[in-house]
């Protein structure tokens, strides 16, 4: 027989850890229960994947660290040589995130003193926040909420549902409910069609928003089954969490279709995060993927005070730079507000370039994105809105306190004062002090 020469054998790339999914069959790699099972979530398990630098294994083998778990397939987007791939920074831990920083806070947005109950956030007037589940596909590490996402001993329980729906059904101003978590989409899909049901049968329950990253971190969990459930409750919308284009896939854009297609409206929450996204240009190519897959940008935020988070925390500058270069670049509805999440519970403040350059009684000064300064003339018979004969004025309800300066400009009220302003301007003159009369009559002088 003859002897048949083999081609030598590829040596593998220098250095390359092998890859550990090689031989998973495809109905197990695009199986979403096997993609939780199988999370990467030890540095052993890591290292085989990835080249661990050792600011990346001192996180690691930090007990501190916030929990690590990687689905298979979000790790296999990661770049194995490179440490600042941004996928990989956004779920393998640093030792950055073990450094304090001054202005951190536990709970930056005043959450807890906003719940009237566990799990439930009533921040603004006409809507709420429902904490469903502490659980997450995988753990950013830059969460806002890591004081209480991803401890696996800590879960709401049906009787905390009961009662978030209760206090929903009681709530008339209540129109809009934004369930998040954690990530409600890694919830069996009964729990959560209960949960939607219930809020459901609230007749001021306009909309129900699902905030999620599951299509990012596990597409394959926009099954059939999960379909069929969501498609029951519209007027039903979804805001998925992006950072950078990476992250869209084919099988991203696979389940991108399936959601649209059920008639959810889509769109994109992202973080804005040194090292990863803080550049004119990702978030331009980010746009236009998410439009693309019919996900409208929604609102990219400044990165929060969170704990562990300082060293992706960007100057403000950043942000407005960002949304220079989109405004007027892009279509207008591919670009997101930016926004920052107050400390203290002052909620998302935009925060834009200024295109405003003057105003008269006549005329107001703009400047578009390319510098160019034009006026717009001011009209001279603008008859004001009859708010007194306008039904929709008359019916329209608001919480005390909340109307902020749009209470100023309806007239509602003439000023906003700091908490202890009067006390401070009611300056009354003091006893007179009998002074010896050589300082007297300097006084006088
Ligand atoms: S998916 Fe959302 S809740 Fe979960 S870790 Fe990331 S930011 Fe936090």
């Amino acid at each position: 027989m003859e002897d048949i020469e083999r081609e030598p054998e590829e040596p593998p790339a220098k250095g390359r850890p092998p890859h550990p999914w090689e031989h998973v069959p495809a109905a197990q790699w695009n199986d979403w229960r096997w993609q939780l099972a199988n999370r990467l979530k030890s540095i052993e398990q890591l290292a085989e994947v990835i080249h661990l630098t050792p600011s990346e294994e001192i996180a690691l083998q930090s007990s501190k660290h916030f929990r690590v778990a990687i689905p298979p397939y979000f790790a296999s987007l990661m770049d194995p040589n490179d440490p600042d791939c941004p996928i990989r920074r956004q779920v393998v831990p640093t030792a950055d995130e073990l450094v304090p920083f001054e202005a951190e806070m536990e709970d930056s947005l005043a959450e807890d003193a906003h719940s009237p109950m566990p799990g439930l956030v009533h921040r603004y007037p006409d809507r709420v926040l429902m904490l469903v589940t502490t659980q997450c596909a995988s753990y950013c590490r830059y969460c806002t909420r890591s004081r209480l996402v991803g401890d696996a001993h800590v879960q709401f329980s049906q009787a905390d549902y009961q009662r978030q729906i209760a206090y929903i059904a009681s709530t008339p101003q209540v129109r809009d409910v934004l369930i998040s978590g954690g990530d409600p989409l890694t919830m069996p899909v009964k729990a959560l069609d209960q949960i939607l049901a219930g809020l459901r049968s609230i007749p001021h329950v306009e909309v129900i928003r699902i905030g999620t990253r599951v299509p990012v971190f596990l597409p394959q969990r926009i099954d059939e089954e999960l379909i069929n459930c969501l498609r029951k409750y519209h007027p039903l919308w979804m805001n998925i969490h992006f950072n950078h284009p990476k992250e869209i896939s084919p099988e991203v854009e696979a389940a991108l279709t399936k959601l649209a297609d059920a008639g959810i409206p889509l769109g994109s929450q992202s973080v804005l995060l040194a090292g990863i996204n803080d550049c004119p240009n990702i978030m331009m190519e980010l746009s236009h993927k998410l439009l693309r897959n019919r996900v409208r940008p929604y609102y990219l935020y400044q990165c929060d005070l969170v704990h562990g988070a300082g060293h992706f925390r960007t100057p403000v500058s950043k942000g407005i730079e960002i949304m220079e270069a989109l405004r007027g670049h892009t279509s207008g509805f591919g670009i997101p507000t930016y926004v920052i999440d107050a400390p203290a519970g002052g909620g998302k403040i935009p925060i834009l370039p200024n295109y405003l350059l003057s105003m008269s009684d006549s005329r107001v000064v703009v400047r578009n994105y390319e510098g160019f300064i034009s006026t717009y003339s001011q009209p001279t018979n603008y008859r004001p809105h009859d708010t007194k004969n306008c039904p929709y004025c008359q019916n329209s309800a608001s919480e005390g306190g909340q109307k902020g300066v749009a209470a100023l400009l309806s007239g509602e009220r003439l000023e906003i004062t700091p908490e202890g302003w009067h006390e401070t301007h009611h300056r009354e003159a003091p006893e007179p002090v009998s002074l010896p009369h050589r300082q007297r009559a300097k006084v006088i002088r």
